[in-house]
């Protein structure tokens, strides 16, 4: 007998085939529109992690997995614009300052779509956006380098490191306001439909009330690092969505790779101990980008000339498999994946 799949994963292979999937190629080259966000929002997928008490599902990381593997196979910028959401609905279900009770209810609903800017945090201790106290409230001075989903979401979660080596993480809403200045959207190779761009931050007020989280720099490094060894589950799905574009018997012995890749990686992922095994979880992250590049790559062959065409299935995965060889990249990360593609036992 097998179990029926949780009603949220039902819900993410709905919006996949009747919103997402049907208009990729259009979307990855006009932009995400309003309407999917707005079947996003809709969805209940957004609250899908956060505490039911708060109008979330509470929902297994398992389930949180196969959702983001089904609406990144279906359209990757719809998804990259959706999953930012995730980490400032962490954030503040781990904080106890008032923001939780003003922003929880509403992001754990889906009636308000945040994004967020937190990835030069890695970069430590030259972190582009510094924050200060002024004026009783914080200041934020610096340069975001990259903000997706500007013109769609509603709050945005920013990040800066204080003189005293802390991490500062504060809600604003995310529009042009004093001390805010956009770049126009990037131009991008692939997820220019995401609408990232860079942020100049020129003396940005926020009151105290905006605040969620101050941290010692190294007590939220060791947090984040279990997050950028683990596989992210987007490179499975937009490699199976590869693989339906091939003949069966060509696709099998990847999609069996594949499977046995997936099914170590999230064994780790659900592992107890989130900082145990990094060197086996960055091994198979940088597995699972050689199979998903094998999968692209084998569905543009399959498609011929007519793979070029910016209409084509197969070259807007190829793209995006290349986006995700970067997304959430760190200098550890980097240097295994490229110390795996340059080995002479390749
Ligand atoms: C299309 C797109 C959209 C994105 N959207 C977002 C977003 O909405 N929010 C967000 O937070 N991020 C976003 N990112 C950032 C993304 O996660 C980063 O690309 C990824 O983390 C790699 O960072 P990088 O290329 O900016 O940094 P790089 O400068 O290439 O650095 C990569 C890593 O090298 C190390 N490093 C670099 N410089 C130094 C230094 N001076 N000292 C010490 N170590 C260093 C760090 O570990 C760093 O993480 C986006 C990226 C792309 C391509």
């Amino acid at each position: 007998m097998t179990t029926p799949p949780h009603p949220l994963v039902d819900r993410a292979r709905r919006l996949a085939a009747e919103v997402l999937a049907p208009q990729a190629e259009r979307v990855d080259q006009e932009g995400v529109p309003m309407s999917s966000i707005e079947a996003v929002k809709r969805s209940g997928l957004l609250g899908l992690s956060a505490p039911v008490e708060y109008g979330g599902s509470g929902a297994p990381a398992a389930v949180a997995r196969e959702t983001a593997e089904i609406l990144a196979g279906a359209c990757c910028s719809t998804w990259f614009v959706q999953t930012q959401h995730n980490t400032p609905l962490a954030t503040l279900a781990g904080s106890r300052l008032p923001v939780r009770e003003r922003l929880l209810g509403p992001l754990a609903r889906g009636e308000l779509l945040s994004g967020v800017a937190y990835a030069y945090l890695r970069a430590h201790p030259r972190v582009s956006v510094r924050v200060g106290r002024e004026r009783g409230g914080l200041r934020f001075d610096g340069r975001i380098p990259w903000y997706t989903g500007w013109g769609l979401n509603d709050v945005m979660l920013i990040a800066g490191l204080t003189e005293d080596d802390e991490v500062v993480l504060a809600f604003t809403e995310a529009r042009e306001q004093p001390g805010v200045r956009p770049s126009p959207p990037l131009r991008l190779a692939a997820l220019g439909a995401a609408r990232t761009v860079s942020l100049e931050l020129d003396g940005l007020w926020l009151p105290e009330e905006a605040l969620v989280q101050r941290t010692p720099y190294e007590t939220w490094a060791a947090t984040d690092r279990p997050k950028t060894v683990n596989t992210p589950p987007a490179v499975f799905g937009v490699a199976e969505a590869a693989l339906t574009l091939l003949d069966e018997d060509r696709a099998e012995p990847l999609r069996a790779r594949l499977a046995e890749v997936r099914r170590r990686a999230y064994a780790l992922a659900d592992h107890p101990v989130p900082h145990e095994h990094l060197r086996e979880r960055l091994a198979l992250r940088t597995k699972a980008y050689e199979l998903l590049q094998a999968a692209t790559t084998a569905a543009v062959v399959s498609g011929g000339g007519r793979a070029m065409t910016l209409a084509n299935r197969a070259q807007r995965l190829a793209r995006e498999g290349l986006f995700l060889l970067v997304q959430g990249q760190t200098a550890e990360s980097r240097r295994a994946h490229l110390e795996a593609l340059t080995s002479p036992a390749r």
